[in-house]
């Protein structure tokens, strides 16, 4: 008689919890799942997919501006915000039934609700108990409210993606990249859009570059970007406008404020520092390199670790516990290297070290930029204009950092993440044939250092040395 229910407990059916329970599932482990919520997981209801689903429909709005400059007619396009929604939750149900069957045919059993640790080896889910020789925390994050005055008239990304209607006007406080996107959905499906920044420029913690090319990008777009404003109150009048009152004591008016300020990890309540589980001061639980926690039988994978907090790290991260802990195949996930993408508009990609960081970790490096006018807009007439650049160690030759905002940016920087993990120099970028006419062959004919503005400004310094030398 085996000493426990199962092999493997999971609490929490997202990305990183279905991942791990079902590759463990796969080598034969027997493996439960809880969930109080819908299966998939953030990615699947609450993020990447409905998000992208909404990029795509919101981008026909400048599909049929474009159009015109190509010699189409289009007669004025009508949208139908609930017609869009009813077309999403279709697929999002759909997504849920498919979820539901792979964890079957892995021979994971799925318990629905929510999941509280009792002890080392025990879980208890609706009242019954569960006992398991391992336990897997893969209860994902939450968006973050701040505590001001009439902050329950906001909403978070959970609510945004479900709006009953299209407000007229939006505010978004925060400019990180939940924040882009859903101003770049909602200011192309017609909303007026006003972004609240804590600094000047959006995407704290991308390449300065990038962040300075998109926060024009976005203002050529309409959406009213102001910088250094932050919401003291929020009040809702009898007719349902809300009155935002800034810091600074002026007043917005719009019809929904969308919070998008953060997340934080979902260990609440859980009954993990009851078992001895550590947690940092944000509320994430500690792990090793293992992915495992302060108790040895106890690990934790994706958004609650807040390691980085993208839907394929937490499925890595489940698999390779999976096949150290179930496949005699000791796997740790390297966390460097890990693309990612803003799907705003126009969207962003990056991959490796932002020129700072580059120039922090490695001394002298060599800058390629490349600022253009896309092909397509010569003839659709909009003004956007599409920027990349490659950061290339100076010593070595080899690139450190890929970086584009443009059209398809996320869809070249897969590829360039791949040579970025290869280690790929400039050398071999130069020897790279580009495929012609696309905007990606940028990223192999570029010629033209930047000039370092450290040597720059020494040259210019040098310069001025010599007259008063003599
Ligand atoms: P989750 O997917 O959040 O899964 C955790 C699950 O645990 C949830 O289903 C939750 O209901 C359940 N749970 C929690 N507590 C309990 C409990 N006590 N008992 C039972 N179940 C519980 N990532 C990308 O890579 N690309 C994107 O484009 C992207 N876009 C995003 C857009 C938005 C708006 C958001 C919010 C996130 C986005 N992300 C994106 C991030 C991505 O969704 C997360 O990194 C990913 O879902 C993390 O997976 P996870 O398994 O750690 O957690």
């Amino acid at each position: 008689m085996p000493q426990y229910d199962f092999d493997l407990f999971t609490i929490g059916a997202g990305s990183g919890g279905v991942a791990a329970s079902r590759r463990a599932g796969s080598y034969g482990a027997r493996v439960a799942i809880c969930e109080d919520s819908r299966i998939g997981g953030t990615c699947v209801h609450r993020g990447c997919v409905p998000k992208k689903l909404l990029v795509y429909g919101a981008h026909f709005h400048a599909d049929f501006e474009d159009a015109a400059g190509y010699g189409w007619s289009v007669p004025e396009p009508t949208f139908d915000w609930t017609k869009l929604q009813a077309a999403k939750n279709k697929e999002l149900d759909r997504l849920d039934g498919v979820y539901r069957r792979l964890l079957r045919d892995s021979g994971v059993q799925l318990i629905e609700g929510r999941g509280r640790v009792v002890d080392a080896h025990t879980v208890e889910v609706g009242g019954k108990r569960y006992t398991a020789e391992r336990l897997l925390v893969a209860t994902g994050s939450h968006p973050f409210l701040p505590e001001i005055p009439g902050i329950e008239h906001a909403i978070t990304s959970d609510g945004a993606l479900s709006l009953p209607e299209l407000p007229r006007r939006l505010a978004i406080v925060g400019g990180g990249y939940i924040g882009v996107e859903f101003a770049g959905i909602f200011n192309a499906l017609g909303a007026k859009v006003m972004m609240l920044l804590r600094g000047e420029t959006v995407l704290r913690g991308f390449d300065n570059d990038i962040r300075g090319m998109l926060t024009q990008e976005l203002r050529k777009k309409g959406i009213d970007l102001r910088p250094e404003t932050f919401i003291r109150d929020i009040e809702k009048r009898p007719d349902g406008t809300l009155s935002l009152l800034t810091r600074m004591g002026d007043t917005l008016e719009v019809d929904a404020v969308l919070y998008a300020t953060g997340r934080v990890p979902n260990t609440k309540g859980l009954g993990l520092e009851e078992v001895g589980v550590r947690l940092n001061e944000r509320g994430a639980v500690q792990v090793d390199e293992w992915s495992r926690t302060s108790v040895e039988n106890i690990y934790a994978v994706g958004d609650v670790t807040d390691r980085i907090n993208l839907t394929p790290v937490a499925i890595a991260e489940g698999r390779a516990l999976a096949e150290t802990l179930f496949h005699d195949n000791p796997t740790k996930f390297d966390h460097t290297g890990v693309a990612s993408a803003v799907f705003c508009q126009p969207p962003v990609g990056t991959v490796g070290c932002t020129e700072n960081q580059a120039r922090e970790r490695y001394g002298q490096v060599d800058v390629y930029v490349s600022n253009f006018r896309p092909m397509k807009h010569t003839l659709s007439g909009r003004d956007e204009r599409t920027m990349m650049k490659v950061i290339v160690e100076r010593a070595s030759g080899r690139v450190l950092g890929f970086h584009m905002v443009g059209a398809d940016a996320p869809e070249i920087i897969q590829g360039m993440a791949v040579a970025l993990k290869c280690g790929v120099t400039k050398k071999q970028l130069d020897a790279t044939v580009g495929i012609h006419p696309t905007a990606a062959e940028e990223f192999v004919t570029m010629r033209d250092k930047r000039p370092d503005p450290e040597e720059a400004a020494a040259q210019e310094r040098g310069r001025d040395a010599v007259p008063h030398a003599h």
